[in-house]
């Protein structure tokens, strides 16, 4: 007697396997990736995947049947499940969690059929309805094509849309016939590849000689050295020979351009899109092209590396040291990086990552593996702008407020008066960083968070970065009762808001993550500055990357010491990757860059390499420092975090778990290879009434150390008020 394992998604329950009986209809078809449906409790009849077979059910249970399979075709196979078994085990997490993850669970609710694909026909609309205007009004600001969800709307609008249809207004695409987007783009000829240039040409000859190595490959050239157009003739190769492609970029907007620019060279019907904001439809659509190999090119946000792409030939990770491609919250907490590695492995393909400023870890192996590739100039010899430190002590104080000084507001002017445009760094949001009492030095912090509370003007609201906390400004100081209450330090709004002052004529705009209550607001202001509509662009670390603009001669950054002095052992680098990868924005086409750093510590190593843009000399310094203390890649790091609302409690768990853990490391004899830290409390040391310690393990054993930590952590079962977050290979540890 065999049984069907099937996953089923529940409101209270949260994602679980449960037995059923295979009626004898369905014995010969039914298979692992096939979404059914299945009778659960009172809900009746709900949406579940097959993801295994049993031949033993617990006594005593009595076993329903499957009521019927929604789709023959499956939607995973059991190779699939395999890598996500071993996702869960690396990442010390269970099974459940790392499918959730990895499988959008919407895809089987296939009764709901939310969303329909919209073409505009006409779009002279006179005589018609407030509604139905404002619903051609939407598919024209969207394109050619739009998505309207029914659900989230009124029923009405179901009524409207058919009969814009009935008056020929619109084509409404069968439900759920959803084609990729990019299919309904116009259906341009196909650009040819450019011919690569003598230094290009040697690295593409480089890696083509290495595909075979299990060993990630490591492409490092500097902003627009011409890594994309390297990678475009590799993914010709890779096509030719029958083989697919996964090609991952940080972030949606990245990946959205890179899509565009994939789709000019290699045809749209070839390519697709794949991260977390794309919709339910889109997605069941791409998951199934993939499924059944119809599509050959996937480009995507880390996420995608779930995405069920067959018959793999080559896996490329642009920008491979973004700390995007580690998922921090929820769990799984994993690295693309670190199964796209395992994902190439499983089909024998190469992994090529590629940046200007790699991930220190990533350059070590590839170093010492041979697997190393450099592009140090510019393709076309474009110069490299050198950027220009502004000393804040000098000028800090006589200039505008202190925050932006002469010189820099001498070259604003300059490139925007010339009809340039000018890229303002300041990597923190809000309006200033804390608010504090002048009479007794207190700074009001989140009542739920130990960290400061942030003033936004757009709101009139302190605001708290972490758990999204507002309040209103008090009157008084909460400790003294004093009414001397000043914010200090700036932010993206005050940056924005002394530009519009001090150029009131100019185009200003800024984008940082509080603009992104409407979605994708920043892929449409990144558009207009790409248009020209825009003359100056402030912004935090999402304008540091991928914007290539050839009009953009100046890049300034208002505050270049932020970040360098966060509490991490990765802050330099963070630092120096920051600061590289937004000069790199400057210059780009014919026109001379410039790049101004303002700063209150000119002598600071990684600023000084920064500054000299002098990758190499900045990894020298850092390696060994990396080696000094011990941390990767000369050991992983693993994260324990242990929170409860109650201060003692989270303290005490967190002694306790590490006691036990030092007495089998000593048992095991491991002392000299597993370094315990703490526990102490994190420097977050609270979060949303959290209270959190950690315990951070430094593992010089590499795999076999993994193995005894994972192993020690699955015994570990703790009391109901106390919280458990693992982070194996964290991307902080604040
Ligand atoms: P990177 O990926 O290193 O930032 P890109 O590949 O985007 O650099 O190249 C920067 C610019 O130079 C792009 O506009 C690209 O089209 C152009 N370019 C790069 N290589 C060539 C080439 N061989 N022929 C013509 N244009 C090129
Ligand atoms: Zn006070
Ligand atoms: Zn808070």
């Amino acid at each position: 007697m065999r049984y069907a394992l099937v996953l089923v998604n529940i409101k209270q329950l949260g994602v679980k396997t449960f037995s059923y009986n295979i009626p004898p209809e369905m014995d010969e078809k039914i298979q692992i990736g096939q979404p059914v449906l299945v009778p659960f409790g009172r809900q009746g009849l709900v949406n579940a995947f097959v993801v295994g077979f049993t031949e033993y059910v617990p006594d005593g249970i009595k076993i329903k049947k499957i009521n019927k399979i929604l789709d023959e075709t499956p939607l995973f196979s059991i190779k699939y499940l395999k890598l996500l078994e071993w996702v869960a085990n690396y990442y010390c997490t269970d099974f459940v969690t790392v499918l959730n993850a990895a499988i959008p669970m919407k895809l089987i609710e296939k009764n709901a059929k939310t969303e329909y694909s919209v073409e505009l026909i006409n779009n002279n609309y006179s005589g018609l309805t407030k509604r139905q205007c404002e619903i051609i009004e939407q598919l024209k600001s969207d394109g050619k094509c739009s998505l309207i969800d029914f659900e989230s709307r009124a029923k009405t609008t179901r009524a409207t849309m058919k009969k814009l249809e009935e008056m020929g207004y619109i084509k409404i695409a069968t439900e759920y016939v959803y084609r990729n987007p990019l299919t309904i783009f116009k259906d341009v000829p196909i650009e040819p590849l450019f011919e690569l240039s003598e230094e290009q040409e040697k690295v593409y000859h480089g890696i083509k000689s290495k595909l075979r190595s299990p060993h990630p490959l490591l492409l490092h050239g500097v902003t627009a050295s011409g890594k994309t157009e390297v990678y475009f003739k590799l993914i010709k190769d890779v096509i030719e020979s029958g083989k697919n492609v996964l090609f991952l970029a940080p972030e949606i907007a990245l990946a959205s351009q890179l899509t565009k620019r994939l789709a000019r060279k290699f045809g749209i019907r070839d390519v697709a899109i794949w991260h977390s904001s794309i919709s339910d439809g889109e997605k069941y659509d791409v998951w199934q092209r993939l499924y059944k190999n119809e599509i050959k090119i996937l480009a995507g946000a880390r996420s995608a590396v779930f995405a069920p792409l067959q018959n793999i030939g080559l896996i490329i990770i642009d920008e491979e040291h973004e700390s995007a491609y580690k998922q921090t919250n929820p769990a799984p907490r994993y690295d693309a990086r670190v199964i796209a590695h395992r994902l190439a492995q499983f089909h024998q393909a190469p992994l090529l990552l590629g940046s200007a400023t790699p991930d220190i870890s990533s350059y070590y192996y590839a170093l010492n593996n041979n697997n190393l590739f450099t592009m140090l100039k510019r393709y076309n010899n474009a110069q490299l702008a050198k950027p220009e430190v502004i000393n804040m002590q000098e000028y800090g104080k006589a200039s505008y407020r202190g925050i932006i000084s002469k010189p820099l507001q001498n070259e604003i002017s300059e490139a925007v008066e010339s009809g340039k445009q000018v890229i303002l760094l300041m990597n923190r949001r809000g309006y200033s960083t804390y608010t504090q009492c002048k009479s007794c030095g207190s700074v009001i912090e989140c009542p739920d968070c130990s960290i400061p509370m942030v003033w936004h003007s757009d709101g009139k609201k302190l605001k708290c970065h972490y758990c999204n906390k507002e309040l209103a400004m008090p009157d008084f100081c909460p400790i003294c009762g004093s009414d001397a209450l000043s914010n200090s330090g700036s932010g993206t709004q005050k940056i924005e808001l002394y530009i519009k002052e001090l150029f009131p004529q100019y185009r200003v705009a800024r984008i940082d993550s509080d603009i992104l209550t409407k979605k994708n607001a920043h892929i449409e202001l990144l558009n207009q500055f790409q248009k020209k509509e825009i003359d100056i662009l402030v912004g935090t670390q999402m304008i540091a990357k991928g914007l290539d603009n050839p009009n953009v001669t100046l890049v300034g950054v208002i505050s270049a010491d932020t970040g360098f002095s966060v509490p991490d052992f990765r802050a330099s680098e963070r630092g120096f990757q920051l600061l590289t990868q937004v000069a790199g924005r400057a210059g780009r086409g014919e026109y001379k860059g410039k790049v101004l750093f303002q700063t209150y510590n000119p002598d600071y190593y990684a600023f000084q390499s920064a500054k000299s843009q002098n990758y190499e000399k900045f990894y020298e310094t850092e390696i060994k420092a990396r080696q000094e203390f011990d941390y990767p890649p000369f050991s992983k790091i693993a994260r324990i975090i242990l929170s409860s609302l109650n201060n003692y409690r989270a303290e005490k768990s967190a002694m306790e778990i590490a006691l036990r853990l030092n007495t089998m490391i000593d048992k095991f004899g491991f002392g000299e290879h597993l370094e315990i830290l703490g526990p102490s409390p994190c420097i977050i040391s609270k979060i949303n009434g959290y209270y959190r310690f950690q315990i951070l393990i430094k593992n010089k054993l590499f795999q076999k150390g993994h193995d005894f930590i994972s192993k020690f952590l699955n015994g570990i079962t703790l009391p109901k008020d106390i919280k458990m977050a693992i982070d194996i290979d964290p991307s902080d540890i604040l």
